[in-house]
């Protein structure tokens, strides 16, 4: 197939473009390279443009006629989209907008879309399924439900395929060292605690320390970049017309960040400062996915995630390959 992939000169949308190329795809990657990075373009070509412009889009549809589209593009900063909600609301909601006419037009009917389990806010019980109500408790997790209402009133209205894979928490890179996560400002926890064990930050904050978990510190479900690339790639060909899914990625093992951090310190072998600083709104205390229903419907599972290997590939990534490969 050729898939427009969205935002695939960023983090997981790299990661997939590799997939994707791996299984026998042609990804061809529009991103405007806000965030993304040209570097991590390797395995098709780079239309770059907004995908809130609807005519930069069109050409690029008309110019590669893709069968399918996988959508990455759009803010992911939690902190930030309670500061600049429009910014989340243009970049996640109305560019979905343009996409999906944009699609229409051009006869493109199945789509893969990044959700999060920021759409969930504080859940009901743990883990999570998908059927459990969807209360975001800040901008970005509301910009991903709306986006996700869409995909569904599409494919009600129009016959349109689409799939949304609600990611729990994206780490780790790429095992032979061609990709990894590089944002900036870094703002997640892997990358900052990793960091500090380098020397290049002082110490890492966390984040509330007096949260009802067994140690106090929030939990989370990490997952592997590489299984989430690899989930994108099962999607791909379960969109079926007419029919919306959600499915939740995740390997259901809750992580706190002392865990993250311990396991980074014995990892890495050096010391890493750790300080408690005061919560971050907007965190719920622990989430766990129960991806269950991607196993059923997508034949999908982790295969990499165990945590350590996370951390591990992350390193290597930090220590041996980011230099060479990002510049
Ligand atoms: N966190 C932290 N210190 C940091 C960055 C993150 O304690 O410098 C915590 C954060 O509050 C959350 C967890 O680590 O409980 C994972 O945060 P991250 O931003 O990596 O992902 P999120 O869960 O927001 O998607």
């Amino acid at each position: 197939m050729r898939v427009l992939v969205a935002g695939g000169a960023g983090y997981i949308g790299s990661h997939t473009c590799k997939a994707l190329a791996q299984a026998g795809h042609v990804p061809i990657v529009y991103d405007s390279l806000a965030t993304g990075h040209a570097w991590a373009v390797k395995w098709g070509p780079l239309e770059q443009g907004d995908l809130n412009d609807p005519a930069a889009l069109g050409a690029a549809m008309r110019r590669h006629r893709p069968d399918a589209v996988i959508n990455f593009a759009g803010l992911i900063n939690v902190g930030e989209s309670a500061e600049e909600p429009t910014l989340y609301y243009r970049s996640n909601v109305a560019s979905v907008i343009t996409l999906l006419e944009t699609m229409r037009a051009h006869d493109v009917g199945s789509i893969v879309f990044s959700s999060s389990c920021a759409t969930y806010g504080v859940p009901q019980r743990l883990p999570i399924v998908e059927t459990m109500a969807q209360n975001p408790i800040n901008p970005y997790g509301r910009s991903k439900r709306m986006a996700e209402e869409m995909l569904r009133d599409a494919c009600a209205a129009h016959g349109l395929g689409a799939i949304a894979l609600r990611y729990f928490n994206a780490a780790g890179a790429d095992a032979d060292g061609e990709l990894g996560e590089e944002h900036d400002p870094e703002t997640h926890l892997i990358p900052l605690v990793l960091q500090a064990a380098l020397g290049t930050r002082r110490s890492i904050s966390i984040f509330g320390a007096d949260y009802e978990t067994p140690d106090g510190t929030c939990i989370r479900d990490y997952v592997h970049v590489a299984d989430l690339a690899t989930a994108h790639v099962a999607a791909l060909s379960a969109c079926r017309g007419g029919q919306y899914s959600a499915y939740n990625l995740g390997t259901g093992q809750g992580v706190s960040i002392n865990d993250v951090i311990g396991r980074s310190r014995a990892i890495t072998g050096k010391a890493i400062t750790a300080e408690a600083a005061a919560r971050r709104p907007g965190d719920p205390a622990s989430l766990i996915a129960d991806a269950s229903l991607a196993r059923q419907a997508l034949n999908w599972g982790p295969v990499c995630s165990d945590i350590d290997n996370i951390i591990h590939s992350a390193w290597r990534w930090m220590t041996e390959h980011r230099l060479r490969v990002a510049g």
